[in-house]
């Protein structure tokens, strides 16, 4: 562990804040409980009293009036654990609700550098499971400690009040007793965990397996897989064979401290009752205390894996709360609103915070006015992606400065950066919706004749209607299937609807058969028109007509200018062009 469990306790004890009556009224109905549970041991023993001192006293009333007392503690028993064990669980609940909206937010605003190096697998984990965890530490650990806190002090209390030297006796078998079971059941927790970790290495062969099955089949391969699933079916076993080895352990050490409390109390009780030092009816109520006793000693113990746990959820909680998000609204932004497009690259140098020392861009200037189409065209790794994502800030440049209109764009607040820029990638992301839906994601607040406009424009319209429910019809895992191209096209309609005044356009075709390259490529160029376009391409043939073509080689910009510019020039260009086409 990182932080200590008062570090970890202290940052999640303001997620209590809110709820802190029904927290109060949780340890109180808890208070309750352990109340009731203390005074039977009185009762039996008042009874019991009675009956040795004059049989005769014993009346049916005096019965009547113990057994009354024990109706009323039971029947608030009953409800302070209804109590606790309902509203108790939901202000748990609430707070797992809390955590994990506060924990999706700040998930919101990490930037992609974190992206780039976290498995989402991780994340989601650490969102469903480990809050799951949270919830139920958050609600039972207050209530665990405080009742057994309460039962421990008030039976030590009451035993002294019995008989001292017996009970001294019996306390010094606690802290042994408590400490021997910690151990084993910390074992255990640790086998535990090594199941779950095998467990996942089971699922992910089986998975491993299963989707590549036409390849195992192929490759008659399948001998090879079963033995390969046998040896970490049988590693499981032996996880399994040492978890219950520690679960016996554990067991039977508890069993055995239980009888050697028993035995004390059975010697030692027994030895203080032949001297008179302790009454029969006052040696009932000892080893009914004494059972009270065990069983608050085994539930805590018991409860140390739920506690390990809860502890382990928070600190996930919090190693992912306390990421900062790299890329930060300016304390005093500069309004932007309608920009005209101008974008500059002054002397730009950027790094990944990854590999600092090798800069992907060194001392870069690019001019890309208002309205005009640029392509960065290049090898591979020159680092044209890398440019576009400066543009909205989804990394920070290491030197210089991007400006838009000439304003700093780490002046202005992300949202009116955003705002002002669409982006075109290969990959289209649609989310599970319909289509509609993913279309109105480019500018919420629209009405659908402009949704219909804008895929229209996209040249989306038309297949969208043959699609089972037109715009209603559902995309994602479980809805319809659409082409690469169909996608594509989707994805253009959102940005045609949010209408930015720049544009970058990242490799938007690169995957595509030729025809649905056609139609994505027209829709392209009647969204590009009248806005900055700054186009990734890997094929020349699109590119031709762009205002400005920039090469981009590992050592910076080696030329720019037009198609006819660089091709008379017979430069990287030209050789890249003249390749192009022998492909074309
Ligand atoms: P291009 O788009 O021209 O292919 P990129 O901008 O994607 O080039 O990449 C430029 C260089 O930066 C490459 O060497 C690549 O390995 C590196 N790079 C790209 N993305 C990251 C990242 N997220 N973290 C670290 N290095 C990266």
């Amino acid at each position: 562990m990182q932080h200590s469990t008062s570090t970890l306790i202290r940052r999640f004890a303001p997620y209590f804040r809110p709820y802190w009556r029904v927290l109060f009224l949780d340890l109180f109905c808890a208070g309750l409980t352990a109340a009731c549970d203390i005074v039977l041991p009185m009762l039996v023993r008042s009874l019991a009293q009675r009956g040795i001192d004059d049989i005769s006293l014993l009346s049916v009333r005096f019965i009547a009036n113990i057994a009354l007392v024990y109706l009323i503690l039971r029947i608030i028993d009953v409800i302070a654990t209804y109590f606790m064990a309902n509203v108790g669980h939901v202000m748990g609940a609430k707070i797992e609700t809390d955590m994990r909206t506060a924990l999706f937010t700040h998930l919101q605003k990490l930037s992609f550098h974190y992206y780039a190096n976290t498995k989402v697998g991780q994340l989601m984990a650490r969102i469903t499971s480990d809050l799951f965890d949270v919830t139920e530490f958050a609600h039972h650990c207050p209530e665990e400690f405080f009742i057994a806190g309460l039962k421990i002090l008030l039976s030590f209390a009451i035993l002294c009040t019995i008989n001292v030297p017996l009970t001294v006796i019996i306390f010094m078998i606690v802290p042994i007793m408590v400490v021997c079971s910690a151990k084993f059941n910390h074992q255990m927790r640790k086998t535990f965990h090594k199941n779950r970790v095998q467990v996942g290495e089971i699922n992910a062969q089986v998975e491993d397996s299963l989707l590549g099955i036409r390849v195992v089949k192929s490759f008659t391969g399948e001998d090879r897989e079963i033995s390969k699933f046998e040896s970490g079916n049988h590693d499981w076993l032996q996880i399994k064979r040492e978890n219950y080895f520690w679960m016996g352990a554990f067991n039977a050490t508890t069993r055995a401290f239980d009888g050697l409390m028993y035995l004390a109390v059975i010697v030692a009780g027994g030895a203080f009752m032949l001297h008179g030092a302790i009454q029969p009816a006052d040696f009932m109520a000892y080893i009914l205390y004494v059972s009270t006793l065990l069983a608050t000693i085994r539930r805590i113990v018991e409860f140390a894996e739920q506690f390990q746990r809860g502890m382990t959820g928070i600190e996930r909680f919090f190693e992912v709360m306390d990421v900062q998000p790299e890329i930060h609204n300016p304390a005093q932004p500069v309004p932007l609103s309608q920009v005209q497009g101008n974008i500059h690259f002054k002397d730009v140098s950027f790094a990944y915070a990854d590999d600092p020392d090798t800069p992907v861009l060194h001392h870069l200037d690019l001019d890309v006015k208002a309205g005009q189409s640029v392509a960065l065209v290049g090898p591979s790794g020159g680092g044209k992606t890398t440019i576009c994502n400066l543009i909205p800030r989804f990394y920070d440049v290491t030197g210089g400065q991007v400006t838009i209109d000439g304003i700093d764009v780490r002046n202005v607040r992300l949202e009116d950066l955003r705002q002002q820029i669409g982006v075109v990638q290969q990959d289209v992301y649609l989310f599970s919706g319909t289509i509609f839906d993913n279309i109105l994601y480019g500018r919420p607040s629209a009405c659908s004749e402009d949704v219909i406009k804008a895929a229209k424009e996209a040249g989306a319209h038309d297949f969208i209607m043959k699609t089972p429910h037109g715009y209603d019809t559902y995309v994602g895992e479980r809805g319809v299937r659409l082409s690469g191209g169909q996608k594509q096209r989707i994805s253009i309609a959102r940005v045609f609807l949010k209408n930015p005044p720049v544009l970058i356009l990242d490799e938007a075709t690169s995957a595509l058969d030729n025809e649905s390259e056609r139609l994505v490529q027209e829709s392209l160029t009647r969204l590009a028109k009248g806005r900055t376009t700054i186009t990734i391409a890997h094929r020349l043939s699109t590119i031709r007509s762009a205002d400005k073509i920039v090469v981009l080689t590992e050592d910076g910009i080696s030329e720019q200018g037009t198609h006819a510019e660089l091709s008379a020039r017979n430069g990287v260009y030209a050789s890249l062009d003249r390749l192009a086409r022998g492909f074309d």
